[in-house]
C-alpha cells in the first residue's frame, strides 16, 4: 500500500498539528485502564491507518502510521 503525501508529511509531527483533510476519525486507543492511548483516523485517499498520540502512546505526543487497529 502506498501512503499519499499528505499522509507521508504528517508522520513525525508533533499530535499538535491537526488532521489532514482527507483524514475520517476512526475511534480511538485506550489502555486496559481507560487512559487514551491515540486517535486514530483513516485516510479517505491513500487508505493508510494514521495514529495521533497522546503522552501515553509510542512515540508520545506524535503522528506515526501503522496498521489496522487490533479489535
Ligand atoms: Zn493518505
Amino acid at each position: 500500500m502506498q501512503a499519499c503525501d499528505l499522509c507521508h508529511l504528517l508522520v513525525g509531527e508533533p499530535a499538535s498539528v491537526p488532521p489532514h483533510e482527507n483524514l475520517q476519525a476512526s475511534g480511538i486507543g485506550a489502555m486496559p485502564n481507560r487512559c487514551k492511548v491515540d486517535s486514530r483516523w483513516r485516510c479517505a485517499g491513500c487508505g493508510a491507518w494514521m495514529y495521533q498520540s497522546t503522552a501515553l502512546g509510542e512515540p508520545p505526543n506524535m503522528w506515526r502510521m501503522g496498521g489496522p487497529p487490533p479489535r
